[in-house]
Order: C-alpha cells, then structure tokens, then sequence
C-alpha cells in the first residue's frame, strides 16, 4: 500500500509531543517547571481534521499543565500522559473508539515512539527524528518537529482523503461565524 492508499483509511491522527509537536528543547524553571514552545500552524492543521471529521490525540511519556491547556483549546479528545507503554493506551484508545490500527496514524521522533510506529496505518517520523524511527515509518517528513512537521503530515491525510482548500476554508468561515472564535 502506498502512503495516499494508506492516509485514506485513517479515522485518528495520534501524535507524539516533545520532539515532535515540539522541537525538543525544554527551558526549565528554578522551580522544576519546564517551558516549552509549540507551532501554531501544526494546531491550525489539529484543527482542520476535526473540522474534516478525523479525530486526534497525544500519547506522550512526560506530563505538563500546560499541554492540558493546549489540548482542551485544540479540541484534542484523547490526552495520555506520562506513558511508558504507547502501544499499549494505543490498544486501549482503539477499543475505546472502535478503530484498527489501519485507522491510526501516528508521528513521532525517538525510540519510546518505535512501537507504535510499528503498527500505525500510517506512521511518519519528523525530518529531524532518530534514525531507527525513520527506518520503520511510512514516510519521513521534510519539515523538523515543532517546525511544522505535523502540519505537513496531518495536509497529506487530508489530502489522500480528497479534502480541497477550499472545502476546508468553507468550514472554517462557518465555524468562525457560528462561534467568533476556532
Ligand atoms: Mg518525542
């Protein structure tokens, strides 16, 4: 199957946070706090599958308020952190939504990724990812984790799924109008 036969099958996008939603870098405060940045653009495209009916969620080994914050603004269903096992809340996240791993398509960066992207429908690795990573994924993206990476993944499910611009600009309008706000 190639990556477009693939991406059309996809009913959730699961993706990896540092490294990937982030470019990995972490400020941490006196107070143990740690700061990171994230890309507006990959949110825009978090959003464009929720408006194109596609589901999304994070599984990621750290915890951080922020990131709650960020996921509840995004409209992000499934929230895992503090995760060793990623295949395992992959299993349970598929029981819970009725999906094959066909149905999932998961981005990620290093080795705490590698099991899922393993049996992901779809996996990418971000152009910066770890080399065993980009050895077992679907497709490498070109753009850096936190540099638009899952941006970049989440447009070529869109468009494998036949989504225009313009269709998804439409629903964006009527979104904007209902609410005065995305
Ligand atoms: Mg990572």
């Amino acid at each position: 199957m190639n990556i477009k036969e693939r991406a059309s099958k996809i009913k959730m996008i699961l993706m990896d946070v540092d490294g990937t939603l982030t470019d990995g870098t972490l400020a941490v405060l006196p107070d143990g706090e740690e700061l990171k940045s994230y890309y507006v653009r990959d949110g825009m495209g978090i959003l464009m599958a929720h408006l194109m009916g596609l589901k999304t969620g994070i599984i990621t080994g750290k915890k951080s308020k922020a990131l709650e914050k960020r996921a509840i603004k995004l409209y992000i269903s499934e929230l895992h952190q503090g995760i060793f096992n990623k295949k395992q809340t992959l299993e349970e996240i598929c029981r819970k939504h009725e999906l094959d791993f066909q149905e999932i398509a998961y981005i990620g960066d290093d080795l705490g990724d590698l099991s899922v992207i393993k049996v992901a429908g779809l996996s990418a690795a971000v152009a910066d990812a770890h080399p065993e990573i980009k050895k077992h994924s679907h497709m490498i993206c070109s753009l850096y984790g936190g540099k638009g990476a899952v941006r970049e993944f989440i447009d070529i499910i869109l468009e494998s799924q036949g989504y225009t611009w313009d269709a998804i600009e439409e629903k964006f309008i009527a979104l904007w109008t209902k609410n005065n706000t995305i």
